[in-house]
């Protein structure tokens, strides 16, 4: 049974169960007494949303038109969000299991459970043996104080955040290069731009409402240069797409500012007066021609000519990129050449010349700036820094020898359980058991624990491994900020309470604190109280919301942070005068090409490449359980290009296995010219044999510590009739529908 225990007794119960209608079903005589606006809880868009209310259930929603991000506009998910407010598979008690059975508890119970575990572990092992690990799906005051309570409530060293298997390298390249983590641009600069540099961002499906800028660049006259080792659907609307090997962007952004620096595009005068480096990186580049760059990307040369002349000569241009590029071994550098050949052409710090970072989850930017990453305090301060330290522990009254040093990053920390270091852990709003890379081994560090407690509002398939489960807070049964991709902080607001006896995540999380005894630190009444510390905490930092208020993110239909004080009207763009290291100057990093940390052999001929579809979000524990979105794409498939397919007798909808050194998964086949014939893509939302992640490589980028999802070597293997297996909980009728409907229109 193992410890998941009557996995058929959690799924009958738990879900997730398909579900399409509003609380009470559709009905033509609502009357709607409350009008919430909001935004929606996925994407990093953040668009804007008010949710209608009917005597304290969501029952619809309607886009916001006054919200400059969306302007009314909205996609799949977030057309359908409402309904998980009040599925019928929330969370609506807390939970202990006894007996490999979840048994209903009263808060008490479960609490005191929680506690006496906790403290247990403490006094046996030390306070270093129990984990937090948090999201960044969360409100920014719940992200707060993930952080304060894994230091100041439970004095552990070890917390972290899901954002550490999605922008991390982003944020260590800005810091390096730039002094600050944050977009450089607001999106109303992307109109203004002559050229678009995307990489690794199939914007079309994982950030839709931001096509609405990129279409109105487009209809000003610019260009799109897209690079993606797939024909994504932004791919296949750009101008030119250099279709490179996973894990190669390095090779070809020498190259492409080889080109740059010999055809005299670069912008001495901008190098001169505002950066540092250049030379060291000048000279790496001469050495790194188009066609060395071809041999190793697989991209012709003259094709990277191309794309340099392109984004080289306009006056103006913006370079953007997501997970395809971060998502590695090389994750900081792959996001620092691309910083190279921003700066070498002195495309930043004004209007339509730009680069930015696109974020994942919704509060990815505002996740990662105040303190629930392993090495970072409030402010986006580091742990590392000695008056860092003790501003915040001034800020929060807690003794400086009472503040636990820098911990390690989730994969480190999910090691650290299968050797027995960590013995308990505390998650709030992740599924580590689809979103880890190598998730056999994620299985092992889960039921090795002593003990578990999983909070969420849906028994997530991580959930099944816990020994007490709390049930916590959807998106509109709280209050507070959160900050979009740009750097814009918007404002989320409580429509309704959350149902049964399901609580607020911030008050479950503060009641343990204080039960623990450490209530001195945890007094707040409100998410607006948690907000007001917060602005003290990071006052001063890097990221300083200190002159951010409630009303004024309402006022201004949000602000971009820094905002020092009170009367400063926010920063949208960023580096106009200077950049944030100490000298005001920005920093070019010479890089050298690495490959992946795996690569195709005779065994494993293949690149697997992994990502996202639009009709699902990150693990999918809140959309599997929409009708809608699960007909649009029930099930993950193995996109194949046809020479490939052709070669091992794989026919397009045929369920092939495909195999890793760490492990292997049955998927329908999607044979498509869109991918290239030495890479396979699988959308990674499944949990389960479903689960890309049974295949994908824990190898970490030594500087962010961010899994390389996005390239391993793998095999294809065909499947005789006889030997296939059966998928338990593949719905009847959906064979091969996700493979048919993507291949029709999808794709
Ligand atoms: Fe929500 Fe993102 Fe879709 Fe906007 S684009 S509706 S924020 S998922």
């Amino acid at each position: 049974m193992g410890k998941v225990g009557n996995l058929e007794k959690i799924v009958a119960e738990f879900g997730p169960h398909l579900h399409d209608e509003p609380y009470e079903g559709w009905r033509a005589d609502r009357v709607i007494d409350k009008v919430v606006p909001t935004h929606c809880p996925y994407c990093g868009v953040q668009c804007g949303m008010n949710l209608l209310v009917e005597r304290d259930h969501v029952v619809g929603f309607e886009p916001r038109y006054d919200f400059p991000v969306n302007e009314g506009r909205l996609c799949p998910k977030g057309v359908t969000a409402y309904l998980q407010v009040h599925h019928p598979d929330r969370l609506l008690h807390p939970l202990i299991k006894r007996n490999g059975t979840f048994e209903r508890a009263t808060w008490d119970e479960a609490l005191d459970l929680v506690v006496a575990k906790f403290k247990e572990l403490q006094a046996k092992h030390g306070k270093d043996s129990i984990g937090v690990y948090s999201g960044s799906s969360l409100t920014t005051e719940k992200t707060y104080l993930m952080g304060k309570f894994a230091r100041a409530g439970l004095g552990t060293r070890y917390v972290d955040y899901n954002g550490r298997l999605c922008m991390v390298s982003a944020a260590a390249g800005n810091n390096k290069a730039f002094g600050i983590d944050r977009a450089a641009n607001p999106w109303s600069d992307i109109p203004l731009a002559e050229v678009l540099l995307i990489a690794g961002a199939n914007c079309a499906e994982t950030f839709p409402v931001l096509n609405k800028f990129l279409w109105q660049q487009r209809d000003n006259g610019g260009v799109w240069i897209i690079v993606d080792p797939r024909e994504t659907p932004t791919a296949r609307q750009g101008d030119l797409h250099l279709q490179l090997r996973p894990g190669t962007d390095v090779a070809l952004l020498n190259a492409m500012l080889h080109v740059v620096i010999q055809e005299r595009l670069a912008d001495e005068a901008f190098i001169a007066a505002r950066t540092n480096g250049w030379a060291e990186t000048r000279e790496l580049a001469l050495r790194h021609t188009p066609q060395l760059a071809a041999e190793i990307t697989g991209v012709p040369a003259e094709k990277i000519v191309q794309a340099a002349r392109l984004y080289g000569r306009a006056k103006t241009g913006m370079v953007m990129h997501a997970r395809g590029i971060e998502h590695h071994t090389n994750g900081v550098n792959n996001v620092l050449s691309y910083i190279n050949l921003v700066l070498a052409t002195g495309k930043i710090g004004a209007a339509g010349r730009g680069y930015g970072t696109i974020t994942g989850q919704g509060n990815g930017q505002g996740g990662r700036e105040h303190g629930q990453k392993a090495d970072q305090l409030p402010g986006q301060r580091s742990m590392l820094n000695p008056e860092h330290r003790r501003y915040v522990c001034d800020a929060w009254g807690l003794p400086e020898e009472e503040l636990p040093q820098a911990g390690v990053s989730v994969v480190e920390m999910f090691g650290k359980m299968r050797a027995g270091e960590i013995r308990g852990l505390l998650s709030l709003c992740n599924n580590v058991m689809v979103s880890l890379p190598d998730i056999n081994e994620v299985r092992r560090s889960l039921e090795g624990l002593d003990f578990y407690v999983n909070i969420d509002f849906f028994m997530s398939e991580s959930a099944r491994y816990a020994d007490v489960v709390l049930p916590g807070s959807a998106w509109s049964e709280d209050e507070g900020v959160t900050c979009n991709s740009e750097g814009r902080v918007v404002k989320i607001n409580k429509a309704n309470d959350p149902p049964g006896e399901a609580k607020e995540d911030w008050w479950i999380v503060q009641e343990i604190a204080r039960r623990m005894g450490r209530g001195k630190y945890f007094t707040f009444n409100s998410p607006r109280e948690i907000f007001d510390e917060l602005r003290v905490a990071s006052r001063g930092g890097n990221a300083d919301y200190y002159g951010i208020t409630y009303e004024k993110v309402e006022r201004q239909n949000g602000v971009f942070w820094p905002c020092p004080a009170e009367d400063h009207p926010g920063t949208p763009r960023l580096f106009e005068e200077r950049f944030n290291h100490p000298d005001g100057k920005a920093k070019f990093h010479p890089i050298e090409y690495n490959p992946p940390a795996e690569v195709p052999d005779e065994e494993f001929p293949l690149i697997l490449t992994s990502g996202r579809v639009v009709y699902q979000y990150l693990s999918g524990n809140q959309t599997r359980r929409i009708g809608f979105l699960v007909q649009q794409c029930p099930e993950p498939y193995v996109e194949i290009h046809p020479e490939t397919a052709a070669r091992l007798n794989v026919s397009d909808g045929e369920r092939v296995k495909v195999v890793s050194r760490r492990g292997e998964g049955v998927f329908p086949a999607l044979v498509v010219r869109t991918i290239r014939p030495d890479t396979i893509f699988i959308p990674y939302h499944w949990g389960e044999q479903l689960a890309v992640n049974q295949l994908t490589n824990p190898a970490l980028d030594p500087v962010s510590k961010i899994p390389e999802f996005k390239a391993c070597a793998a095999r294809v293997e065909k499947i005789h009739a006889r030997a296939l297996p059966l998928l338990g909980r593949r719905r009847r009728g959906t064979e091969s529908s996700s493979v048919t409907r993507l291949r029709d229109g999808g794709q």
